[in-house]
């Protein structure tokens, strides 16, 4: 079996489209223009590469960008201040504070003190909570990302088994909520799980979110799987030069599979999509209007 590329660029190119004609719908018809702050606490330059992304994308989307950069040095009541002041301020639907925070600052402090209806990120309290118990919340963004792609290759994931390998706050368990709400048999696998292959065999659908290069071979893959695979890490590569490997190793998995995501241009793509689609579904909330049909 060879399995189909799930081309994560092309679905997070018309998600995106989709986004920038609800942006549309909303300024026309009610005066409403999305707009999303993103706060940069330090110099780590991949949090900047990611910041400039995202900014882009939110103006692409017609959206309202609203960039903030803190020093390295910034103290906890900098950001928590600034934080209040962007919940306070009517232009601002979303807000998203880079992480990883400089060590001074507590993450969890921070992310409690953002507006839950404003949490385009996912990573509230109120939010992890609702979506725990099933009502509309905002998910985080690389999961729902993730879920949009296993339902491009399966148009129902009901009475699936999936496995999620990984259970971090950011991907794995909201992963693991995302899909037992589109009723499949969730399992979730981490670093002391016992016989990982065997557990892998089970799964029509495959998520895995390790941060382990190749982890998952082709032989722990059922056949006919579809298999997403949120991994980024780099690797050395031919002539001294890195790339960017998934946890998957894909030229196996693709044997076996009925469909993958490639690394890059699986998952990675969604994740700003996504963002985008939290910031117009945020707004819609706070200015009681209907949320977006994407
Ligand atoms: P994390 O380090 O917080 O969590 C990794 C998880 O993997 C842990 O729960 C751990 O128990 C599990 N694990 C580690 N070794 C294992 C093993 N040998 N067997 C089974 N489980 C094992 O990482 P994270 O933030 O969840 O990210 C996971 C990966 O996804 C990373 O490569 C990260 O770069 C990537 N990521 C990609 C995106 C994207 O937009 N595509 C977004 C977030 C994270």
């Amino acid at each position: 079996m060879t399995a189909a590329i799930i081309d994560g660029k092309a679905i997070a190119a018309t998600l995106r489209g989709k986004v920038a004609g609800e942006v549309a719908r909303l300024k026309r018809d009610h005066g409403v223009t999305p707009g999303l702050a993103v706060v940069l606490v330090g110099n780590d330059p991949a949090s900047e590469v990611y910041v400039r992304s995202k900014s882009k994308a939110v103006v692409e989307a017609g959206m309202a960008p609203c960039d903030f950069k803190l020093p390295a040095t910034a103290s906890e009541q900098e950001v928590l201040a600034l934080v209040a002041r962007l919940n306070a301020d009517p232009a601002v639907s979303g807000i998203l504070v880079q992480l990883p925070l400089p060590p001074q600052i507590d993450s969890q402090k921070v992310i409690a003190a953002i507006d839950p209806m404003k949490d385009v990120d996912g990573f509230h309290p109120v939010n992890v909570g609702r979506l725990s118990i099933g009502l509309p919340a905002l998910a985080p963004c690389t999961p729902t990302g993730c879920v949009m792609l296993a339902k491009s290759a399966r148009s129902s994931l009901a009475g699936l088994e999936a496995v999620v390998i990984g259970r971090s706050n950011i991907v794995g368990k909201p992963v693991a909520q995302l899909l037992l709400a589109e009723n499949a048999t969730v399992t979730i696998a981490h670093s002391k799980t016992r016989d990982l292959p065997d557990l892998c065999r089970r799964a029509d659908i495959l998520i895995a979110a390790i941060g382990k290069p190749e982890l998952v071979r082709g032989d722990w893959l059922k056949p006919g799987a579809t298999v997403i695979d949120v991994g980024i890490n780099r690797v050395a590569g031919e002539g001294g030069k890195s790339k960017i490997v998934g946890d998957v190793a894909f030229d196996e998995a693709r044997n076996v599979a009925g469909a993958i995501t490639p690394v890059p241009g699986g998952v990675g793509p969604m994740t700003i999509a996504c963002l985008l689609l939290n910031t117009v579904r945020a707004a819609c909330a706070l200015n009681k209007l209907q949320a977006p049909s994407v």
